[in-house]
């Protein structure tokens, strides 16, 4: 697979480590450095910021995701653990946040039924 990005080493993985709360395995690792407006963790590479969960995706698969998204089966914008992370289009992004939308709706529609 070919990719323009200059190839992450030993130490951006050290480094980026470093700003995750790493817990166990099926918890959030949630991202303890910079992030930018929607919540996004901010990671330092080659000189630009990148997704720290894009980042995280990429080192923990091999596979630089490109113009695709990575997506959240947390839906914790801040969380890098690898196998909360999948791989999406935009679309899929807009349709996994509808579906979160509408569960949370359901919900809601029940909590108040039982009530
Ligand atoms: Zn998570």
């Amino acid at each position: 697979m070919t990719t323009n990005m200059k190839m992450y080493t030993e130490s951006d993985i050290r480094r980026f480590y470093t700003k995750v709360a790493v817990a166990g395995p099926s918890d959030c690792w949630e991202w303890l450095g910079r992030c930018d407006a929607a919540w996004y963790g901010h990671f330092q590479f080659n000189g630009k910021p990148i997704g720290a969960h894009r980042f995280a995706w990429w080192f923990s698969t091999g596979i630089w995701p490109g113009d695709l998204s990575v997506l959240h089966r947390c839906d914790n914008k801040a969380c890098c653990n690898p196998a909360h992370l999948f791989l999406g289009t935009q679309k899929d992004n807009i349709q996994d946040a509808v579906r979160k939308a509408l569960r949370r709706c359901e919900g809601l529609e029940r909590a108040m039924t039982c009530n």
